[in-house]
């Protein structure tokens, strides 16, 4: 068993609606063995992709993003959700984002200094559930004519249809844990994903 399985066994907290808190090792409070793992676990599955830039969105996503883009040698770049008075409309690319936690909507933005066609786009969040974050990123990647190398996800939580929105979509997605059940307040991971 992974090092990250162990802490969401150990300090994992489940609540209504299958959400799973892991504030004191990822999304508070962060653990630096449990991304230093992370960083790891992505670079050895993604290392030939050619990867130019990672990216992700505010806030959650930005710890385990700077660990995989320091492994890489790359920028990382993150959606904002609040748009920066700076940057005039023509200047941003932008999606609609449903918050599975917050139950709320953003129109997350990038700036299009920072993404080009020929960058390879390595995505990396914190938890995937519906897959609106994640659709949200590649979306703005596109946008830019850029190429999506992949998805890397840190917690999946494999009873939702995240997994299967971006396959669909084409894109190669891993995930350090998938989780099958949060069913009476007890994780199970997926059968064989030891
Ligand atoms: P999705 O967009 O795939 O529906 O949800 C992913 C986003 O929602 C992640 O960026 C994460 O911040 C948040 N999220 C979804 N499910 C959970 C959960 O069970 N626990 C926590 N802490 N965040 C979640």
């Amino acid at each position: 068993m992974n090092y990250l399985k162990e802490r969401i066994l150990k300090d994992g907290k489940v609540y209504p609606n299958n959400v799973l808190k892991v504030d004191s090792f990822l999304n508070h409070q962060i653990d630096p063995a449990v991304v230093n793992a992370v960083e790891k676990l992505m670079y050895e599955h993604f290392k030939d992709r050619k990867i130019t830039k990672v990216m992700t969105i505010e806030a959650s996503g930005i710890a385990p993003a700077i660990m995989v883009a320091n492994r890489f040698n790359v920028p990382m770049l993150f959606a904002k959700k609040t748009v920066p008075s700076t940057l005039k409309n023509q200047e941003r690319y932008h999606a609609l984002v449903h918050s599975y936690t917050k139950n709320t909507d953003s129109d997350v933005i990038v700036s299009k200094q920072y993404i080009n066609k020929d960058d390879h786009i390595l995505i990396i969040d914190d938890f995937l559930a519906n897959g609106e974050a994640a659709k949200g990123l590649v979306s703005i990647a596109r946008q830019a004519g850029a190429t999506v190398a992949g998805v890397g996800i840190v917690i999946e939580k494999s009873f939702q249809p995240g997994r299967q929105l971006l396959e669909e979509m084409g894109l190669d997605v891993y995930s350090i844990c998938r989780i099958q059940s949060l069913e009476d307040g007890q994780v199970t991971f997926v059968d064989g994903d030891e």
